[in-house]
């Protein structure tokens, strides 16, 4: 008896878990952040208007525009410069791609 209450107490725990991880990633969505590349054609700025989950996928999208693409934040709509630990990941895979 005492091992069959052991599990539902251990099923209970679990449930939490997945319920506080759901609510973390509603915050998540909430935070309505993602990343666009861009860059200058023709002195004019030009975004993707893609929606990348993460850095890298954005730094790969602009980086066939030529040597002046850049990423950049839209966090609720509203474009911002990366953070100085975003901006670390872009130039990691700049100069990664540089070496080869
Ligand atoms: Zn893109």
């Amino acid at each position: 008896m005492a091992k069959v209450f052991h599990k539902t107490e251990q099923h209970h725990q679990l449930k939490l878990v997945v319920e506080i991880i759901g609510t973390l990633n509603l915050r998540f969505k909430n935070l309505n952040l993602y990343y666009e590349a861009g860059w200058t054609d023709s002195f004019c700025h030009r975004r993707c208007l893609h929606e990348h989950p993460t850095l890298i996928e954005a730094a790969e999208c602009g980086m066939p525009h030529g040597a002046g693409w850049y990423v950049l934040a839209v966090e609720n709509g509203t474009p911002r410069q990366l953070l100085d630990s975003e901006e670390d990941v872009v130039n990691k895979f700049r100069f990664g791609q540089m070496e080869r």
